[in-house]
């Protein structure tokens, strides 16, 4: 597949705002403070950080699921769930582009709430990574809900119009995927930090 178009540097400058603040309205939607929150459980990353593999077309994003292993241990209990949200630039660019009500910062903030309550609900394990389709579904509608919630309470410019493109929304906004245990994200296992990747 030829590889999609990305973001321009000022457009990750958005996405890296939202992310911050999508960190920030979740964990405090979850009650979890600094330490508890799930810094090296995840990363976010733009197309330019993603592998072949990891990019798809339609959603805005994908989650895909790693195993990590912790830096000079070689037990397996001490391996764990690393989450890679991979966002699609190309779906992004083109629903903004297409929907007057839809501008990026808002619409990034949605779709990385939307995630990160994903990652949340996986490491507390309120949600099962390896669904069936119906549960996935099911699921779908309980995080949408949860991260309408969530932006009601934060005040967003361009958050109603936003709000009202998600109630017609019908097809899922994100996809997720288990990588092979033998396939890890190159470089991106253990000590990792959160923010935006990509540039
Ligand atoms: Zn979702």
């Amino acid at each position: 597949m030829e590889r999609p178009r990305h973001f321009e540097a000022d457009q990750i400058r958005v996405m890296g705002d939202a992310a911050s603040v999508a960190e920030e309205l979740v964990a405090e939607a979850y009650k979890m403070s600094a330490n508890q929150w799930l810094r090296h459980r995840y990363d976010v990353c733009t197309l330019a950080g993603l592998e072949p593999g990891e990019i798809v077309c339609g959603p805005f994003a994908q989650i895909v699921r790693y195993r990590g292993q912790k830096h000079q241990t070689s037990l397996g209990s001490a391996s764990y769930d690393f989450y890679k949200i991979c966002l699609q630039d190309h779906a992004i660019l083109d629903a903004v582009e297409q929907r007057r009500e839809l501008s990026l910062y808002p619409f990034a903030l949605y779709v990385l709430c939307h995630e990160l309550v994903h990652v949340v609900r996986f490491s507390l394990f309120l949600q099962h990574f390896d669904a069936t389709w119906p549960e996935k579904m099911a699921e779908e509608r309980r995080v949408h809900e949860k991260t309408r919630k969530i932006l009601e309470k934060a005040s967003i410019p361009g958050l109603s119009r936003l709000l009202k493109f998600y109630r017609k929304w019908q097809p899922p906004p994100d996809a997720w995927a288990a990588a092979s245990p033998a396939d890890p994200p190159p470089g991106r296992i253990g000590g990792l930090t959160t923010g935006i990747s990509g540039l």
